[in-house]
């Protein structure tokens, strides 16, 4: 018998059905003898939908009220699984986030979770009910609904495994694992059966949408064990016990497999893209001490994440033009805010773009493999891909190219990096 928590995403509970075959795959856990929480995302399309509402109401939205709002679509499929659960003989019930509690603090619509007091809730799973808990969902400490920005599921879900001490958390999704890259747009990506979690957190913290960058930190940090894989199985297909997912792994356990030829170690493990990033450059910048502390400092103030950063070489008239990326939703406050200092920064024009794209490749291979930052620029211009701006970390180089080239660029470093799947017919 073991502990477990399994999440189901948006596509898996869009709709009645999809949340009866849901039913059928949380009633075999439970049929096996293991306590079972299940975490559910709204369906599909739900929260875009009633993020609209807010955004029609009043496009300046106090987040609290915002909040209110889109945590019902979490609501409402926790409701319906217990429903069809209960139609199918199992006890389950829902317990809502303020009802757990899941506390959560910082600011609302983009909530850290704290602490969750899931004692109640562990003793009604140890008498045979199945809890089912709406994910993205949590309580203030004044007693106000949360939510943990877009994705906030898998952090729920990985919480919730820490919390109630679970022996493992089943990230079910639309994808049968973690591939080397969106599987939407590389068809030849390729499945990774075991990921680290450094790698892991880098990847998604850069675009990769399959997990959301906090549920992997916290993974990481209380240990929790995490797979993901696809709720699209078929009735007689075997338990989750037995799928091939993906696990994520701590670096000791990667080392391991490593030692044993379990897997193989290459300079890049995957490749993410994120099209919400803006460009923003400021030309003609006075080229002395102090400069970009003076343009970066305000924007950190306001809580601007600035993440790529270039500064050319100066002019000979002591001038230089600085070059940086912001996200998208934030470009609008961060241009205001620099055009009110124009004169006390000395910039002569801020120049803007949206039409961007950063395209990442990750590796724990990077450590010790010289040369990937070269054979990312070689492929990009071999297909005459402009790289705007660059920036690196340890395991990580990404690019800023033209955002109508990110397809093409995602494909031709999977091909570079010797990512792409073997032909079925080699
Ligand atoms: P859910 O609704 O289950 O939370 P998401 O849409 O948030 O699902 O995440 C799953 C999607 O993530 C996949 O459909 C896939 O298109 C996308 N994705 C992006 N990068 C990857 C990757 N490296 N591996 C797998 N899926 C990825
Ligand atoms: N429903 C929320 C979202 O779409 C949370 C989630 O699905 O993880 O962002
Ligand atoms: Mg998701």
């Amino acid at each position: 018998m073991a502990r477990i928590v399994m999440k189901f995403g948006g596509t898996s509970v869009a709709g009645t059905e999809r949340i009866r075959r849901v039913a059928n795959i949380v009633r075999a856990q439970a049929a096996a003898g293991n306590e079972v929480a299940v975490v559910v995302s709204a369906m599909a399309g739900e929260t875009d939908r009633l993020v609209n509402f807010c955004r029609e109401a009043n496009p300046l939205y106090d987040p609290a009220e915002y909040d209110v709002v889109v945590a019902s679509g979490e609501q409402v499929t926790s409701g319906l699984l217990a429903l069809t659960l209960q139609s199918m003989g199992r006890k389950a019930r829902s317990w809502l986030g303020w009802q757990v509690p899941v506390r959560t603090f910082a600011s609302h619509a983009n909530a850290r979770v704290g602490a969750i007091e899931a004692e109640p809730m562990i003793e009604a799973m140890q008498g045979g009910e199945i809890a089912i808990i709406p994910g993205f969902q949590g309580v203030s400490d004044n007693g106000r609904i949360t939510t943990m920005g877009r994705g906030g599921s898998d952090t729920s879900a990985v919480a919730v495994a820490a919390a109630i001490e679970a022996d493992r958390c089943d990230i079910y999704t639309d994808v049968d694992g973690v591939y080397t890259t969106d599987p939407r747009i590389v068809a030849r990506a390729r499945k990774i059966k075991h990921i680290a979690f450094e790698e892991m957190l880098e990847l998604a913290s850069v675009g990769a949408k399959v997990l959301q960058t906090r549920s992997v930190s916290m993974a990481m940090k209380y240990n929790v064990r995490v797979q993901v894989l696809s709720s699209f199985v078929d009735e007689n297909s075997p338990s989750a016990d037995s799928l091939p997912g993906t696990m994520i792994v701590s670096e000791t356990e990667m080392g391991k497999l490593l030692e044993e030829g379990k897997v193989e170690r290459q300079s890049v493990t995957g490749i993410a893209h994120d099209k919400n990033e803006a460009r923003v450059v400021l030309t003609r910048v006075p080229d002395k001490p102090g400069a970009v502390a003076d343009i970066f400092t305000p924007l950190g103030e306001a809580g601007i994440n600035v993440d790529m950063i270039i500064q050319n070489v100066g002019r000979d008239k002591g001038e230089t033009d600085v070059t940086f990326t912001v996200p998208q939703a934030e470009l609008a406050r961060a241009q205001a805010m620099l055009e009110d200092r124009q004169e006390a920064l000395g910039f002569n024009r801020l120049i803007t773009d949206s039409k961007v794209a950063k395209i990442s490749v990750v590796g724990m291979g990077m450590k010790s493999h010289a040369g990937v930052a070269a054979t990312m620029f070689k492929a990009l211009a071999d297909r005459g891909i402009n790289v705007q701006a660059i920036s690196t970390s340890e395991i990580k180089v990404s690019v800023l190219i033209d955002e109508d080239e990110t397809e093409l660029a995602v494909r031709v470093l999977h091909t570079a990096y010797g990512l792409d799947a073997e032909d079925d017919a080699a």
